[in-house]
């Protein structure tokens, strides 16, 4: 280190010293178990994060690039507010929780650099994790370059990350669509399958005590998305990166144009134990609403043909069967997969939406998002790319009582992006239509910031299962992943719920399911999506014992509440869900071998006469039994089996 260098950082931390007060540099939990410490050395600012006096993240650096300024080095600790605690309580409209009830405390910090510019990082820490934004001053409009922001990782921490896919690769040229396995317990440093970083949110494992969720959230069309860039061979630092240039088409551009002053998304670390994980509701509460909820959009389940079935099923009379299958399960929606505008047609379409209506069952519609950033033949294509083409297509929904829309291959994550979500969202509000996108980035406080966003896919759904045999037989271990990673932050489309044991239509691929009828029976519950799509045929629904059919009508898909039972990714999970008075506990086994899953129920959900829907004797059948579940409940599971309990 040269001398003056040492001689500027040790006046500025002076300085600094005197502007905050002896206390000016830290941010405690509002139950003091978690504690934030800012500051900057040699000219670059960092963070670091404890709990109960343990590192959870180490010298984490700090900084933000504008075309107008740079905080990534040369900057001191120029000042910091008081400590302010700060609340926020709402209804969530679909979701693990009804309610989210946020307290933390919050400080902003200011950096000043050589140029004596200056901007902010704003911090909020609750008892179960914490945030950060960067405040930039000013008026206009910057370029924001990039973010030294990350994520150091105490020595001994190992991950569950799932690979950023390379842009254009893939089916059709759609990735990067965030469909991909977890890695489990791997080592931090290990580089990515594809060289392209990895996908948030990111799970991290201290001991079995202390994990960490690493997410991004408040995205909207004013930013970039962002993920975790590739470390260097045996680092532990994960550092966010925008899209890189190969996202969306060549012209849009990689750095984001942000009005003035701006205060960044969000990036969150839920940390704590797997339960707290589980139950942390920091993707909602630190995003705000973008316009307000009209109060029209409604969860619900859906049937739909495509899993099961494929393209060709897409046609009228296909489609009329799986609308009275929604009636008689009493679910709000059927969705009409890709090519309906050719295979059943727009007038045809109407008279079906109008029989829908007659039922109660309301049509969801998919769409291509475009042809230009990808070389899916699907139709309808062009309609939802251009404000014109979309209103009018809009237009024709709100008229014939649709619903909704299914929105599918988006292909990237720049502001571009952003952007078109943002007016695609927007414009469906207008015509009263809920918002499912498909072939998309991980969808960032959009449940809370649109109220007309119902769910989105961004996971290596079921779809997947019934494409190829390796896909089927990671899938016991994959579900497991998902409750402690992708769903957590936002609700999340999987379509689960098959029970064709071949998963091509008539078996034509050879794909064989692994998993067992009570493991795919547990999935509606185990996962949340504002609208879910159950892969079952109206000839699976003949099978099942009036008990399952009863679950499936009763289970909704939004919820009072969450808790996580047990569990460990790539293992096993059991999770409670409350609708009202009424509890639905659904559990998986992730691994080939049969156990024991132990669990503690819900004060609410103990000592109450419950059915319990268990795999039968049979291959591929279930048996249900009536019980009285005890605090402490033990339930043997098959390899890749499973369970549902509900309240009578
Ligand atoms: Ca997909």
């Amino acid at each position: 280190m040269k001398p003056s260098f040492i001689l500027l950082f040790s006046t500025c931390a002076a300085l600094a010293a005197v502007a905050c007060g002896p206390d000016g540099r830290t941010l405690s939990s509002p139950d003091g178990r978690i504690v934030v410490t800012v500051d900057v050395a040699q000219g670059h600012a960092f963070y670091s994060v404890s709990r109960d006096g343990k590192p959870m993240l180490d010298d984490s650096p700090l900084g933000i690039a504008t075309s107008a300024a740079d905080f990534t080095g040369g900057v001191l600790l120029a000042g910091s507010s008081p400590v302010r605690p700060f609340a926020r309580s709402f209804d969530l409209h679909a979701g693990k929780t009804s309610r989210v009830d946020y307290r933390a405390n919050e400080r902003e910090f200011t950096l000043e650099n050589d140029r004596g510019q200056r901007c902010s990082v704003l911090f909020r820490v609750s008892d179960d994790g914490v945030a950060f934004a960067y405040r930039l001053p000013g008026e206009g409009t910057t370029q924001v370059l990039g973010e030294t922001s990350g994520f150091a990782l105490p020595r001994g921490a190992t991950a569950f990350l799932s690979p950023m896919a390379r842009a254009k690769s893939g089916w059709a040229r759609t990735n990067p669509s965030y469909e991909d396995h977890y890695t489990h317990d791997m080592t931090p440093g290990t580089p990515s399958e594809y060289g392209a970083g990895w996908v948030l949110p990111a799970l991290f494992r201290l001991d079995d005590d202390r994990w960490l969720l690493v997410s991004e959230t408040g995205v909207g069309p004013e930013y970039t998305a962002s993920h975790l860039a590739e470390t260097a061979p045996g680092e532990s630092t994960y550092r966010i990166e925008f899209a890189p240039a190969d996202h969306n088409l060549p012209q849009d551009d990689v750095c984001p144009t942000v009005p003035l002053p701006f205060t960044t998304p969000w990036r969150s670390v839920a940390l704590g134990s797997l339960e707290t994980l589980f139950e942390n509701t920091l993707a909602q509460a630190l995003a705000e609403p973008r316009y307000p909820d009209r109060g029209v959009y409604r969860p619900g389940r859906a049937t739909w043909s495509w899993l099961p079935l494929k393209d060709e099923a897409t046609v009228f009379d296909v489609q009329k069967r799986f609308v009275e299958m929604a009636h008689r399960l009493g679910y709000e929606y059927c969705l009409v997969d890709a090519l309906w505008d050719t295979q059943i047609g727009y007038d045809r379409m109407a008279e079906l939406s109008d029989y829908a209506r007659t039922l109660g069952v309301g049509l969801l519609l998919w769409y291509n998002s475009n042809g230009d950033w990808n070389d899916a033949p699907q139709s309808p294509r062009d309609r939802m790319n251009t404000p014109e083409a979309r209103r009018q297509e809009m237009e024709w929904m709100q008229r014939h009582g649709i619903k909704g829309i299914k929105v599918d291959f988006f292909g990237g994550d720049k502001q571009a992006a952003m952007r078109l979500y943002d007016e695609i969202l927007r414009d469906a509000d207008r015509y009263g239509l809920y918002v499912n996108f498909h072939g998309t980035t991980l969808p960032r406080g959009w449940d809370v910031m649109y109220p007309n966003f119902a769910t989105g896919e961004a996971v290596m759904g079921m779809e997947y299962v019934t494409f190829d045999q390796h896909n089927a037989d990671l899938q016991p271990q994959h579900c497991t992943d998902l409750v402690f990673t992708r769903n957590v932050t936002a609700p999340m489309d999987f379509t689960p719920l098959m029970l064709n044991t071949r998963l091509a239509p008539d078996g034509r691929s050879g794909v064989e399911r692994r998993t067992t009828a009570a493991f795919e029976l547990a999935l509606p519950v185990l996962f949340t999506s504002s609208v879910t799509h159950i892969g079952l045929t109206p000839e699976n629904l003949a099978t099942l014992p009036d008990e399952a059919i009863r679950y499936l009508a009763l289970a909704p898909a939004a919820w009072d509440e969450s808790r996580l039972l047990s569990g460990y990714p790539g293992r096993d999970a059991v999770v409670a869900r409350r609708s009202g008075e009424r509890w639905f506990v659904a559990g998986i086994n992730g691994e080939n071998r049969a156990k024991t899953l132990s669990f503690t129920l819900p004060a609410g959900a103990e000592n109450r006469p419950a059915v319990l829907i268990t795999d039968g004797p049979q291959p591929n059948s279930l048996q249900a039994a009536r019980i009285t579940a005890s605090a402490r409940t033990e339930i043997e599971v098959g390899a890749h089996g499973g369970f549902v309990l509900y309240g009578e």
